[in-house]
């Protein structure tokens, strides 16, 4: 059996005390979109992150350490995506529990591509997950290099859905019946939403796109569409001129239509290759960060939708 957490400090403390709600830290957006509409205001949940702030090479500062020291349980990606956690987490003081959300999609998942590639080059270092995730080898592979944003594809963010609910219920038995009846309206809002898409997408079928950084694959893959090209293979790291060129020569040979950004980090290379090869602009949003509310995510999937369909149509 696959378990979605792991087990390290005791939390007795948080289950079936009266007015003592459950404090969970999420890490990211989506996570906290998922964890929340599980809880309703049964538990108290806070995201680590705040809105503006993405994850790939965040920086700790005093008010998150505080934030993880008065948790209870910390819910998280997984693959790499907090690792900056782990150095915080190994404190003595900050012995956890930690539910990593993408337990068990080993056999979904995408790795990320080689460095010969014009799509993702995230470094080894930093994929390789929690370290202490190894102790568990059935929600981490630490050698592996997975691609993190399984979120986008919103079957795959159900079965995130399905394990923070597990561990949850276990963490807080009192309240395992209303976790598992706000799980399964929540549910059933992915599946209506997944229906959606897969309407809209439809007749997109096969289009070439080229994305701003490597966050599509997972939402491609679902929906038919072919990631040709990541413009900022490294997050946060500006792309080589010999880059620029091979995706000029990609929007020309696929053809590509539409180069999209993201709403969340505007790039002037965009521009400039919307600009240069007269291909039209859009912008994406990978969701990794954005206002804290309950249908950030269903939300922010649904706009990606219209956005899609306005510019590749
Ligand atoms: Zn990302």
């Amino acid at each position: 059996m696959v378990l979605g957490y792991l087990l390290w400090g005791g939390i007795a403390q948080a289950s079936g005390v009266e007015g003592h709600r459950l404090r969970i830290v999420t890490s990211i957006l989506p996570i906290y979109c998922f964890t929340i509409n599980i809880t309703g205001d049964l538990a108290e949940v806070e995201n680590l992150l705040p809105p503006g702030v993405e994850p790939h090479d965040f920086q700790f500062t005093p008010r998150e350490m505080r934030i993880v020291g008065a948790a209870q349980i910390l819910v998280v990606n997984g693959l790499g995506l907090e690792s900056w956690l782990s150095r915080v987490l190994d404190a003595p003081e900050n012995r956890k529990t930690v539910v990593i959300a993408s337990a068990g999609l080993e056999a979904d998942l995408l790795p990320l591509a080689g460095t010969g590639s014009l799509t993702s080059t995230v470094p080894l270092a930093r994929s390789s997950g929690f370290s202490r995730s190894a102790r568990d080898s059935a929600t981490e592979n630490p050698a592996s290099a997975w691609n993190p944003h399984f979120w986008l594809d919103p079957t795959l963010a159900s079965r995130a859905v399905t394990n923070i609910l597990a561990a949850l219920q276990k963490a807080d038995p009192t309240h395992a019946e209303a976790y598992a009846h706000n799980a399964q309206r929540y549910l059933g809002e992915l599946a209506a939403l997944d229906a959606e898409l897969q309407a809209g997408l439809a007749p997109l079928k096969d289009q070439a796109i080229i994305t701003f950084h490597d966050a599509f694959p997972y939402f491609a893959r679902h929906y038919g569409l072919r990631v040709v090209g990541i413009v900022e293979k490294v997050p946060d790291v500006e792309p080589s001129p010999r880059h620029v060129a091979a995706l000029a020569a990609l929007i020309r040979r696929e053809p590509v239509r539409v180069v999209f950004g993201e709403r969340q980090s505007p790039s002037r290379l965009v521009d400039m290759l919307g600009r240069d090869y007269h291909v039209a602009i859009a912008q994406l949003d990978t969701l990794e960060t954005g206002a804290l509310t309950g249908d950030a995510y269903t939300r922010g999937m649904r706009d990606n939708l219209r956005t899609l369909e306005k510019a590749l149509r």
